[in-house]
């Protein structure tokens, strides 16, 4: 049974990241609320003179920084050009650092995997392919909207090795419309057999204004049930544990030492910028995210402004984004990965609901910390929703008390 994960050493890795949002893909998939759209030369040309803008806009703030991790998310940065994407690379380099043994991941559709792009990649320091398998059921990916066939991951996986790339993950889906424990079982042992060291797998949500969503929520599909969603999360679990997978993650599993740094550098709330439209960041106690469509990012930069929204933390949020993200962990929240500071928030805010939640069997508590057992995992975020609540519920009781201690500091008997 593999050990849960992140391990130190991944969570020590995880110092700064650097998001690129490709916005472009060939088909839209029926699930899918992502910026993207469709590619053409036009738009791609515009995509990289913004990006180059957004790059020189942002590079003052990383100056004295080198980046621990970079990300290429989509859409579907596989499907750039290679001279498109040695281009983008180029215009990252020139205006940010990174450091020679950064984690470079590159979202990968598996039917868009062709040699010349690998070899791209790998020039450019790519050494981290995420494809999205979704499933290895010819009926689930055509509902699904996918693009490629069940037989295509294990050739996108088999060529993307013999190019060198060893640092492999599948993305995979589950509780969707129509979905069944038989399907889950047969993509879970096909995704097993092509021993990727990293698997990511979400259950479906139905996003409005997608058309699976849509038929969700009109009643014209239906998801399984809780439970049997519940069921194919257990499934996952135990199947991936069998087979030397850690859930360092509640989405996310690995093999020792493959944890993906640049999420854990989110999940950790350590600072990350982000570039491209839709993409958010958080730099030095300050959140934002940019304008969602490839037009209005674009716009927005060639007229010389910042095309983000701008949130600055405060102690609750920061305290809270603490929580949300680290009990979602396999070792849950450790105060060694926050500045003292930091995790002080999170003490004062959170202390008491700790207490009613471990005497309630909600978490548990660690040697670092708390977390959330692993039997919960699937409703670790009703876990967290649950301690939010009660801190304020905490925090009103305190705040109906400090009346009454004000009267009793006059002589007046509450
Ligand atoms: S390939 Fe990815 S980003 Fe593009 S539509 Fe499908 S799920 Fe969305």
């Amino acid at each position: 049974m593999a050990l849960e994960g992140p391990s130190e050493a991944a969570r020590a890795e995880a110092r700064l990241g650097l998001y690129v949002h490709v916005p472009f893909c060939a088909v839209r998939c029926s699930y899918c609320d992502f910026s993207s759209g469709s590619l053409s030369a036009a738009k791609v040309e515009r995509y990289l003179e913004a990006m180059a803008r957004e790059a020189s806009l942002r590079a003052p703030l990383a100056a004295a920084h080198a980046f621990s991790s970079v990300f290429f998310g989509g859409g579907t940065p596989s499907a750039l050009s290679a001279r498109h994407f040695a281009r983008l690379d180029r215009l990252l380099r020139d205006a940010f650092t990174i450091l020679p043994n950064a984690e470079v991941t590159l979202e990968a559709n598996p039917e868009t995997v062709r040699e010349p792009l690998l070899e791209a990649w790998a020039n450019a320091g790519v050494n981290r392919l995420s494809m999205g398998a979704q499933s290895f059921d010819p009926r689930e990916l055509a509902r699904l909207g996918r693009l490629h066939d069940a037989a295509r991951p294990a050739a996108a996986v088999q060529l993307a090795r013999a190019h060198g790339f060893e640092r492999l993950s599948l993305d995979l889906m589950f509780g969707f419309p129509g979905h069944s424990a038989g399907t889950w079982s047969a993509t879970l042992d096909a995704a097993l057999a092509l021993d990727p060291g990293h698997l990511s797998a979400y259950c479906f949500i139905p996003e409005p204004g997608t058309p699976l969503g849509a038929k969700v929520r009109s009643g014209a599909a239906r998801l399984p049930s809780a439970e049997q969603q519940a069921d194919l999360y257990e499934m996952l679990v135990s199947r991936l544990a069998a087979a030397g997978y850690g859930a360092y993650e509640t989405s996310n599993f690995c093999r020792p030492g493959r944890e993906c740094r640049h999420n854990l550098v989110y999940w950790l709330r350590r600072d990350c910028l982000g570039l491209g439209p839709s993409a958010h960041g958080l730099w030095r106690g300050v959140r934002y995210g940019n304008r969602y469509g490839l037009d209005e990012w674009a716009e927005c930069l060639a007229a010389g402004r910042e095309c983000a929204d701008r949130e600055t933390e405060t102690e609750r949020s920061r305290a809270d984004e603490i929580l949300m993200l680290g009990l979602r962990l396999g070792v849950g929240l450790a105060a060694d990965d926050h500045a003292p500071e930091a995790w002080g928030t999170v003490e004062r805010r959170y202390a008491a609901a700790f207490e009613r939640a471990l005497a309630e069997g909600r978490i548990e508590a660690t040697s670092w910390g708390v977390r959330v057992a692993s039997r919960h995992r699937f409703v670790a975020d009703d876990v967290i929703a649950w301690l939010m609540a009660e801190a304020e519920r905490g925090s009103a009781r305190s705040k109906q008390r400090a009346p009454d201690a004000d009267l009793t500091a006059l002589g007046v008997a509450p």
